[in-house]
């Protein structure tokens, strides 16, 4: 018999079918003459009941049926009588292929902390909060592709390791093959020469560099991957290595990437809404209660744009006390963005044309002198989850800002020769994936809407 999938049984098989299901066990309860085990298999959040008889051979087996043990079940679909299900299987055999000791299986209880699951990452795929996780988070991994495919953009996948040694190297992770205990010298110095790539590379802050390349010839494209930042940032919205989306585009003004950013996250939240209802209500239930309603109210409302400047006059006049200072040319902290969306606005918000001087090189300088063609999207509860810009496409001010930002000109050759040859106006954003699933879900640390999370020293599973 094919096995079925606890989801497609629920939702499309009838009464009387014979089915043969497998997955792990969730919970047991035993009464005289019956027995009722849970079994789940990550395909959905419901558990399937399986209901053992007394009658049956497979009852003798039933105490054995710890929690966490992985099974193998026929029998037959029927209507359940209990609730909160539609179906049950009356089992006929039931088969045990793991054996899970119930002295030492650490998910015993319904609920865990987050704490704890994190020192279990191996086992956390199999609590509810993790197969909710990570299915929401392969929903919105095809939302995302399929918002930029329907739109006719391509998927280029960037490099992870670049060996250009100008992108800030500061936060960036340093990849090697030089021996760390024996290092080449020349002059008294290290001899990067010896290394693999002949010079310094790293792990890839960010694929945009890449990203504007094939725009400059493809016009409309996106990269999706990881992307890794050394930057000791303890905070519940940082990771060490995380996904960033980055559509670059050519012919597009800062105007129409405020639009694109916005027809994004529309979409990506209103197919969660409508692929991932019953995901969706359990982080609802048990992480924010305002969870779904946040959601909807953004796929139905309109961004709010503000400048950056009128933001900070906002921030200014409002009678807030703030950690940080709030003046025009200091950077947003995340309690001035959250103050913004949630208390001023109630909604997203698109914050433009920042200050030159707390953005980088490559945003597109406006007329008056001061600032860039930057754009920040704000969210409640997280602050920035989108951060891009207009780029500056005009060879010579691209120079002028490269030397300003004390940057090696000679390391950019190649960007500065897009705008040498056929240079257009064109902008891109980049998204942070995991920022994007703590907003979607609720959850409060990022460290848990990953797989894997990699942060300062912690790098375990
Ligand atoms: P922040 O100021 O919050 O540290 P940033 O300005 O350094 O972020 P960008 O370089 O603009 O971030 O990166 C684009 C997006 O990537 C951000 O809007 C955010 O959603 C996400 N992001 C940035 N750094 C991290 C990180 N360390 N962990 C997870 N997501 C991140
Ligand atoms: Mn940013």
């Amino acid at each position: 018999m094919r096995r079925s999938k606890i989801k497609e049984l629920l939702g499309g098989k009838q009464a009387g079918d014979e089915v043969l299901v497998q997955g792990w066990v969730k919970t047991r309860r035993s009464s005289k003459n019956v027995a009722f085990v849970q079994i789940s298999d990550g395909s959905t959040l419901a558990d399937l009941q399986v209901v053992v008889g007394e009658s049956l051979p497979a009852y003798q087996i039933v105490d054995s049926l710890n929690t966490g043990c992985s099974v193998s079940v026929t029998g037959t679909l029927a209507e359940s009588l209990g609730k909160g299900q539609r179906y049950e299987v009356q089992a006929t055999s039931i088969e045990v292929l793991g054996q899970a000791d119930p002295e030492t299986y650490p998910l015993q209880k319904k609920r865990h902390t987050p704490e704890f699951l994190r020192e279990i990452a191996h086992l956390r795929p199999r609590t509810n909060t993790f197969g909710a996780m990570a299915r929401i988070r392969n929903q919105m991994s095809q939302s995302i592709h399929g918002f930029f495919q329907s739109r006719g953009y391509l998927f280029i996948q960037a490099p992870m390791i670049t060996a250009s040694d100008a992108e800030g190297a500061g936060e960036m992770f340093r990849v090697t093959t030089l021996d760390l205990d024996n290092l080449p010298l020349k002059e008294g110095a290290v001899n990067n020469e010896e290394d693999f790539f002949g010079k310094p590379a790293f792990l890839t802050v960010s694929g945009q560099l890449e990203a504007e390349i094939f725009a400059l010839g493809l016009s409309d494209v996106y990269t999706f991957g990881p992307t890794f930042r050394a930057e000791n940032s303890n905070t519940s919205r940082h990771l060490a290595e995380f996904w960033m989306v980055e559509p670059e585009v050519a012919f597009c003004d800062l105007e129409g990437l405020a639009e694109l950013s916005e027809d994004f996250l529309k979409h990506i939240f209103s197919q969660v809404l409508e692929n991932c209802g019953e995901d969706m209500e359990f982080f609802n239930r048990w992480y924010d209660n305002k969870a779904i309603s946040t959601l909807e109210g953004i796929v139905n409302s309109n961004f709010e744009r503000l400048t950056y400047t009128e933001a900070v006059d906002i921030l200014i006049k409002s009678a807030e006390s703030f950690e940080f200072p709030v003046s025009w040319g200091l950077d947003l902290q995340s309690e001035h963005e959250r103050y913004l969306t949630e208390k001023r606005v109630g909604r997203p918000v698109i914050v433009t044309d920042y200050p030159m001087e707390i953005k980088a090189f490559y945003m597109r300088q406006n007329d008056d002198g001061k600032t860039v063609r930057a754009l920040d999207v704000l969210v409640p509860r997280i602050g920035e989850i989108i951060g891009g810009s207009q780029r500056e496409e005009r060879g010579d001010v691209l120079l002028e800002r490269l030397r300003q930002a004390g940057l090696p000109e000679e390391a950019y050759w190649w960007y500065l020769d897009l705008r040498k040859y056929g240079t257009v106006p064109h902008s891109g954003f980049g998204l942070g994936f995991e920022r994007t699933v703590q907003f979607v879900t609720g959850v409060p640390n990022i460290r848990d809407v990953i797989p894997f999370p990699r942060t300062p020293k912690n790098a375990e599973f």
